[in-house]
Formats: C-alpha cells, sequence, structure tokens
C-alpha cells in the first residue's frame, strides 16, 4: 500500500557539516559529529538518496499482482466500498442487458455503503453472487470504476480509491459511492415495480478531475 508508506525526507539521516553547509571538520567523528546539524549538501545527498530509495520500492500489489495471485486480505481491501454491485438488477428478457436500481440490498448499510453481514451475505441472501478472480469475467454488469475491473482490464485503479487515496471518503467524492443516492429494498413495498427505479451510474470519468 505505497500511499501509506512514509515517505522519507530531506536530511532524514543526513550527517555532519556545519550551519553554512561546510564540513567544520574533514572527517565527522562519533560525538562530535553528533553535535553538529546537518549541512545544506547533506541534506541534499539525503534527499537524493530517499528518492532513490522510494523508485527500489515495490510496486503496489495491485500492479505487480494478477488478482488470482492475490491473498485474501489484498483481495478484499480491493474492493472500493462503492456499494454499487449491492444494488438491486433487472435483466432485461429480450436483450439480455442488466440494469441496475437505485434499491439496495437490505443487508446495505447505506451509510458505509458495507454489507452489514457480509461472512454470512451468501446464506443470507442467496442472489448475493461470489466474486472471485474466476466468476469476475462473467460479471459484465459491474460497474466499469469497479476495481476489480479496472485491475481486470489494465485500467490500474483511480485517484479516489481508497488504496490510492489513503482515504474512503474520496469514493463519496468522486461520486462514485452509492451513499445517498439509494434506498434500501426493505423500504420498497414487494408489490411496486423496480423498473422505475433503474439508474445509470455516472462514471467517475464524467466527473472533473476523476478517472
Ligand atoms: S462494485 Fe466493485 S469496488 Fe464497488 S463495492 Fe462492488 S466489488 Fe467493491
Ligand atoms: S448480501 Fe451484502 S454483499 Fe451481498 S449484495 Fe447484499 S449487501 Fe452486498
Amino acid at each position: 500500500m505505497s500511499p501509506h508508506e512514509a515517505g522519507d525526507t530531506p536530511g532524514g539521516d543526513a550527517a555532519g557539516g556545519d550551519a553554512h553547509g561546510r564540513d567544520a571538520t574533514p572527517r565527522l567523528k562519533g560525538q562530535a559529529a553528533a553535535k553538529h546539524p546537518p549541512g545544506r549538501a547533506a541534506r541534499l545527498v539525503a534527499f537524493v538518496k530517499g528518492l532513490a530509495a522510494q523508485g527500489r520500492r515495490a510496486p503496489p500489489f495491485w500492479q505487480r499482482k494478477t488478482l488470482a495471485e492475490m491473498t485474501s486480505r489484498e483481495w478484499e481491501s480491493l474492493c472500493d466500498g462503492c456499494g454499487r454491485c449491492c444494488v438491486v438488477k433487472l435483466e432485461d428478457a429480450d436483450t439480455g442487458r442488466v440494469h441496475p436500481t437505485s434499491v439496495a440490498c437490505r443487508m446495505l448499510d447505506l451509510e458505509t455503503c458495507r454489507c452489514r453481514h457480509y461472512r454470512r451475505r451468501h446464506a443470507l441472501v442467496p442472489e448475493c453472487l461470489p466474486l472471485d478472480a474466476e466468476s469476475l469475467p462473467r460479471y459484465g454488469w459491474l460497474p466499469a470504476t469497479c476495481a476489480y475491473r479496472r485491475v481486470s482490464e489494465g485500467r490500474g485503479l483511480a485517484w479516489w480509491h481508497p488504496l490510492v487515496s489513503g482515504d474512503p471518503e474520496t469514493v463519496v467524492q468522486a461520486g462514485v459511492s452509492v451513499r445517498g443516492n439509494v434506498v434500501s429494498e426493505s423500504a420498497v413495498h414487494p408489490d411496486e415495480p423496480l423498473d422505475r427505479y433503474v439508474v445509470r451510474w455516472v462514471d467517475a470519468a464524467d466527473h472533473p478531475g476523476g478517472r
């Protein structure tokens, strides 16, 4: 998770020199060296070293692993928590096209947009489909913003993905989260036709600065 790693700071491990950037002693020795703050040149060297070290760091797991190679922890962390896959979907009997609605699964927490019973989701909601590297290609209805879809299509993660931004709220800020845009199916009368709830998800690409 590279965005969460603390970057090296200029002068972090610099050694020696006086306040004017000159070496006060020919070579720094033990305690004497520690008494002097690092000079400008030493700080610059340390800064460049820090940049080089950053460049040598391994890319984050979603860039160097396929979906099938990810650990379960990595796989779970890849979900951006948008909640878009947890809405009721209607399939057009003629075209086979699947349309999302603004009616969310009764198990979806409408504030966090996370499943309230994630571990027991398949037992509690039989229509809840398992998502893994093998089944992913069959789910053409997943939104284009879905992190799994993006990675499988070689598009990487967008700036608003929590693994990139370090902030789960950026999913909401980018207009990708369903928060505030859906009602729970438990609030919809069973006899009410759901086709009136069909929506077209706005992709983050439609937002200024979104990708
Ligand atoms: S659409 Fe994809 S990224 Fe969004 S909640 Fe579902 S699985 Fe996670
Ligand atoms: S059971 Fe949970 S994971 Fe499955 S669709 Fe409903 S809210 Fe989403």
